[in-house]
């Protein structure tokens, strides 16, 4: 419909998915995409999008919860194959403005491979 071509048209991750936008892609599965964040934070920075738009991490346990387990789960692969998932690492799901969300498909930032302080700034 309508949204979805206003997605892949403005949208910098559907451009990611559609392989119009280049990324350092790290992992694939049917329905997910895993790449490196182009500002990363900590040795481990990597991003994990479902290949569909949606906007946000609600938005997507609304309309497909069965896909934003698969999110995790290869938000949680990521990190065992980066090597951090013995020592600790974090999955953030930044929402809306005043969270810092700047690209709105939604993502999970993989965190890790240096300490992470707790509350985050
Ligand atoms: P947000 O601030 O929305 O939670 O996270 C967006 C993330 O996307 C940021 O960490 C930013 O560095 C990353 N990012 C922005 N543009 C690009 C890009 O073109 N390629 C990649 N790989 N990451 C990007
Ligand atoms: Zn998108």
């Amino acid at each position: 419909g309508p949204d979805s071509v206003r997605a892949m048209t403005d949208c910098l991750f559907c451009k990611i998915v559609s392989g119009d936008v280049p990324a350092e892609i790290v992992r694939e599965s049917d329905r997910a995409l895993a790449f490196r964040d182009i500002n990363p934070q900590a040795p481990t920075h990597v991003l994990v999008i479902p290949r569909e738009h949606h906007p946000n991490v609600g938005e997507l346990a609304a309309a497909d919860p069965g896909l934003l387990a698969e999110v995790l789960r290869e938000a949680n692969q990521v990190a065992v194959d980066e090597g951090v998932a013995g020592e600790g690492f974090r999955v953030v799901f930044n929402t809306g403005p005043r969270a810092g969300q700047t690209v709105f498909h939604v993502h999970a930032h993989v965190i890790g491979g240096r300490d992470l302080n707790w509350p985050p700034g």
